[in-house]
């Protein structure tokens, strides 16, 4: 017979890990500025108030390039380098999540 002390156990963390596999892409609502060139197509792109562009976003505030199925990003090659220096489990990111109103609450 085992006893309790023998058995493996796995610590689990006290708060559920931030992975951009079960998140509802919350950082995607950001505004997103282009400050370089890294092939966005044009139809994903707008100019701001001030001159800049920006990954245009639809009316539900998910930038325009997000696939509203996978709600993966359907340019990642492609996509800004904003969203390459956006860390996943970052404290931005973290606060991202903590924002949006749902499950990750
Ligand atoms: S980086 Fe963070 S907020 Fe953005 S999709 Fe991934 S887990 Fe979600
Ligand atoms: S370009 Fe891709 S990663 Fe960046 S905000 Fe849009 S959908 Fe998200």
């Amino acid at each position: 017979m085992t006893n309790s002390a023998q058995i493996p156990h796995t610590q689990l963390p006290s708060e559920p890990v931030a992975h951009c596999s079960n998140c509802a892409a919350c950082c995607c609502q950001l505004e997103v500025l282009l400050i370089t060139d890294t092939g966005v197509p044009q139809r994903f792109i707008e100019t701001d108030a001030w001159g800049g562009e920006v990954m245009r976003r639809l009316d539900d505030g998910w930038c325009a390039a997000l696939d509203r199925d996978s709600m993966l990003c359907s340019i990642y090659e492609q996509r800004p380098l904003i969203c390459r220096e956006f860390e996943m489990s970052s404290a931005e990111c973290l606060d991202e999540r903590r924002g949006m109103t749902g499950i990750y609450r």
